[in-house]
Order: structure tokens, then C-alpha cells, then sequence
């Protein structure tokens, strides 16, 4: 669906199908949607795109969360504009969460964007550059691996400032990072191994929906701050089976995941980042959020759409 069509069905086809069961890209079709663009990662394994999603309102694909691998083909079929974006969010930058940046901020290029975009990360640490370091990285016009791409650090060859703001990760609790009349977005460090990671909450209007990204068990503050929160919809990660050589460290299992979700109370959980190893043992992982959490629980495909 291209966005214009997008756009005209969401000011036309408004809010009788929230609610409806309906196929899921029609899901977009309502004024505020998150689409799920890839809904895998990190090992290559069928038909699923590293991490990345759009949050749509009014048709307009206004946010872009994190950029995996793979999601330049998903973010091209979603019929997301470039000049649309209102943020890019990175939760981290590991390759399945941040690998294609550069290859869609190429693509965004030839959208003839002239207005500033910001873009939001992590701060650094010892071992991971933080957000700034790693747009130097890609795009300083000496040194940078794509540097015919520098303009995006100053504004130059016809190409949009990236207006980058790095959320400090040693602060705990939330801490706001776009504060306009119908959008906010705050942000939270989260416990991933040992790299700097985030998770998101996207408030537009009396909509919200949280993007717990990659994170472990060890997330308490993610927790605390966002208990009973009823946000309309959760978005976690379905990386590990229950129980089975966990990298515990890195990510929630099943039941950590159900564990969460009753205390954040979602309008509905939505479980991204499926890996194969995770999907194997669907039915024990599902067992083991039930354990805890009794609401809507849906597992993402790439494409698929949430209405809120
Ligand atoms: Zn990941």
C-alpha cells in the first residue's frame, strides 16, 4: 500500500475498524498504527527481517524503530515516505537493530528531504560507540565508511541534517526525548549484556505503545516505571525459549516476558524479534507467559499490522 493510499484510507476508513478483526496490513489503515517491518533476527533463518518498525499517524510513516537487517526491503514495501519521518529511534546498535541505517538514509536521499531529521540512541560506553560516534563513524567526510554520504552530518549536498540526541544511559527512569503537542517519546535505558540499550514509550495522544527492545531480565527500572501502565500495546521480545541454555544476560525468556507484560498490563502483547530457536517451542514459551499474563497476545510477521 503506498502511503498516499495509506493517508487516504486513514482519513476516510476511521476508527470502526479498530477493534475489528480485519486482515492485518488494513490494520494500518486506521489514524495510529505500529507495523512491525521486521519481525526477526539476528541469525538468517526464513523469511524474517532483522528489527525494525514504523509507527504510522494519519497515514504518514511518522517514526522508524530501529533499522535491522534486512528492513530496507521491508521498509520499502511498507510504502513508508522518507520526508514523512518525523525520528528514527535506535534501541542499540547491534547489526540486527542498526545494519541498515546507512542503506535506508542512502535510499531517503533521492526523497529530496530538506528538513532536519533527528535521531535518537544510546549514549556509549567503554566497549560500544554511542549514537554520535557511530553516525562519525558511517558518515564523517574524512574518515567515515560512507562518507560520499556526509551530508547527513551538516546538512550539505542536498541531503537532511541528522539532528542526533544521545539518551544518557547511566540515568535511570524515563527521560523524555520528543515533547510535541501530539507525539511523545520518552526514553529508558534497559539491561542488554553489557551494551547500551533502550526501550522506548511513544505517547500520541490518549494512544500509547511501548517498545520494550532487547533486553534482560536484570530490566527492574523498565519494570517499576512502567507497572500498570495499560499502555495499548507492549512490544517484546521473542528471542530464547523458556529455560534452554539462556543467554541470561541479554534477554527475557517466555516467562520473564509474561512476567512483565501482567505487570505492565498491555491492550495487547505483541512479540517481535521471533527467533527460530524461540518459535520451535512456541507452545512451551506461550505456556510460560500464561503462567502470568492473561490478555491478547499476537506474534508478528514482517509487514504486520497493529492498530492502537
Ligand atoms: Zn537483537
Amino acid at each position: 500500500m503506498t502511503s498516499l493510499k495509506r493517508l487516504l484510507l486513514a482519513m476516510t476508513m476511521p476508527i470502526i475498524l479498530i477493534g475489528c478483526a480485519v486482515p492485518a496490513e488494513d490494520e494500518c489503515a486506521v489514524p495510529i498504527a505500529v507495523q512491525i517491518l521486521g519481525s526477526g533476527g539476528p541469525i538468517a533463518e526464513g523469511h524474517r527481517a532483522g528489527s525494525s518498525a514504523v509507527v504510522w499517524i494519519s497515514g504518514q510513516a511518522a517514526l522508524l524503530v530501529d533499522t535491522g537487517s534486512g528492513a530496507f526491503v521491508r521498509y520499502g514495501e511498507s510504502g513508508a515516505n522518507f520526508s514523512d519521518h518525523r525520528a528514527i529511534l535506535i534501541t542499540h546498535f547491534h547489526a540486527d537493530h542498526a545494519a541498515d541505517l546507512p542503506a535506508i538514509l542512502n535510499s531517503g536521499g533521492f526523497a529530496k528531504r530538506s528538513s532536519p531529521l533527528p535521531i535518537i540512541g544510546p549514549s556509549g560506553d567503554t566497549l560500544f560507540p554511542g549514537t554520535k560516534a557511530h553516525l562519525t563513524a558511517l558518515f564523517d567526510e574524512r574518515d567515515g565508511a560512507f562518507r560520499y554520504l556526509s551530508g547527513y552530518l551538516d546538512g550539505r549536498f542536498g541531503l537532511p541534517k541528522l539532528e542526533s540526541t544521545e539518551v544518557d544511559i547511566t540515568i535511570e527512569g524515563l527521560q523524555p526525548v520528543i515533547q510535541d503537542q501530539d507525539l511523545m517519546v520518552s526514553a529508558i535505558a534497559v539491561h542488554h549484556g553489557d551494551l547500551p540499550a533502550l526501550a522506548y514509550l511513544i505517547e500520541m495522544g490518549s494512544k500509547s505503545v511501548i517498545f520494550a527492545g532487547d533486553q534482560s531480565f536484570l530490566s527492574e527500572k523498565f519494570v517499576e516505571v512502567f507497572r500498570n501502565s495499560k499502555p495499548d500495546i507492549l512490544i517484546m521480545h521473542n528471542v530464547i525459549p523458556e529455560g534452554d541454555g539462556q543467554p541470561r544476560g541479554l534477554h527475557r525468556g517466555p516467562g520473564s516476558i509474561g512476567e512483565v507484560a501482567a505487570a505492565i498490563k498491555p491492550r495487547n502483547l505483541v512479540l517481535a524479534h521471533n527467533m527460530e530457536r524461540a518459535l520451535s517451542h512456541q507452545a512451551e514459551g506461550e505456556a510460560a507467559i500464561r503462567k502470568h499474563y492473561a490478555g491478547p497476545l499476537q506474534v508478528a510477521n514482517d509487514l504486520d499490522c497493529f492498530a492502537l
